[in-house]
């Protein structure tokens, strides 16, 4: 399908984009690799296109004086990827940031948009007026379910949250500044997206007329080790089949406070508390290890086809948690 007929608007402040999207349909353009897809396939309309591309206060990467980071919403997953500061205070981040897509798509997408894409249920993605289309079936509970999730559908809608940077954020107790009509508010990257049970056809607390601006990662504690590990499917791009973000505080061998948060599990950046809760206070040595990745998948509820994502999480989160240790 070819394009549908939209305005096309770049508003040169925050206020005026806001004002923007105040309209009938309004939709946000970043870097648009996520957004002319969707309007492409028809998954959603669109009169107005707002795009932030003039809005320069929302690039870039700065040291805050607490010794943080600030992300603008605009910065690209390339240069977040190949931050000096990003690598050297949240390697965590940075290499989650090097694991989306392929290059060309990680120099036109920005963090704003990745952790604001749509989902890739190939229903959703396809012709199919599922539920989160404001339909009244789940056509992957039934159907073709593989890449769905194991946590967290509540019976409802099985996608998986698609971003690799989300998790990370989650991890490092990163918090968005959403900015509307009215004012702004800090929201915990944690509270941005919004589970099926609470509400099936969104997937960010964010209001039409809000805009993500910027995310705010708070200093990085002594002793803080963090990682990113994806399997795909294949070694080209794709989307997790599984993934985890590490965030662990280490005195003396011990893990003093553990953030573990999976991806390709659930519909939003999933934290795993059980394997938190096994590992903290202990040293990780090969028993509270294994422990601790059986734990996280006590939990799950897999479909028909993706009963495989079990063994696989507990085997990568087992292999992440040793890795970190001798890292
Ligand atoms: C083929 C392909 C493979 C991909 N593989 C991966 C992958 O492996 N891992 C991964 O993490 N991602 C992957 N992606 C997703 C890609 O990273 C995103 O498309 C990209 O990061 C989105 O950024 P963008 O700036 O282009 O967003 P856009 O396309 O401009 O926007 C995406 C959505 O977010 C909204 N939005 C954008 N910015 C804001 C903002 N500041 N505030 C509020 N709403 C906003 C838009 O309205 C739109 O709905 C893939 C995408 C494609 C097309
Ligand atoms: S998993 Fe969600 S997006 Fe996919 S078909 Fe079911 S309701 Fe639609």
């Amino acid at each position: 399908m070819i394009l549908p007929n939209f305005a096309y608007v770049r508003p040169k402040s925050l206020k005026e984009a806001i004002q923007h999207l105040a309209s009938d349909e309004a939709r946000i353009h970043a870097g648009g690799t996520d957004l002319l897809g969707c309007l492409r396939d028809d998954i959603f309309s669109a009169k107005k296109i707002v795009s932030l591309a003039e809005l320069k206060e929302l690039r870039g990467i700065y040291p805050t004086k607490e010794g943080g980071l600030r992300i603008g919403a605009l910065t690209t997953v390339t240069e977040v990827a190949g931050s000096k500061i990003v690598q050297e205070r949240y390697p965590g981040l940075a290499k989650a940031a090097a694991e989306v897509a392929s290059p060309q798509l990680r120099n036109q997408g920005t963090i704003g948009g990745n952790i604001c894409q749509k989902p890739r249920c190939w229903y959703y993605r396809g012709e199919f007026h599922c539920l989160r289309k404001g339909g009244d079936k789940c056509f992957a509970f039934k159907g073709e379910n593989q890449f769905h999730c194991i946590f967290g559908s509540s019976s409802i809608c099985y996608i998986v949250h698609p971003s690799d940077i989300a998790p990370a954020l989650v991890a490092f107790d990163a918090t968005a500044r959403v900015v509307g009509p009215k004012d702004g508010r800090w929201v915990p990257l944690e509270k941005i997206h919004v589970l099926p049970g609470v509400d099936p056809q969104k997937e960010t607390v964010l209001k039409a007329d809000e805009i993500l601006t910027e995310i705010l990662l708070p200093p990085p504690a002594p002793g803080l080790r963090s990682s990113y590990r994806k399997v795909r499917a294949r070694q080209s791009w794709d989307f997790a089949l599984a993934g985890v973000a590490l965030a662990l505080q280490l005195k003396e061998g011990r893990v003093e406070k553990a953030r573990v948060v999976l991806s390709g599990a659930a519909p939003v950046p999933w934290r795993s508390k059980e394997v938190e809760r096994v590992i903290t206070g202990k040293r990780l040595d090969a028993d509270i290890v294994a422990q601790g990745a059986g734990a996280a998948v006590e939990k799950a509820e897999p479909l028909e086809q993706n009963g495989y994502k079990i063994p696989l999480f507990r085997g990568m989160i087992e292999e992440e948690l040793l890795a970190i240790v001798k890292a």
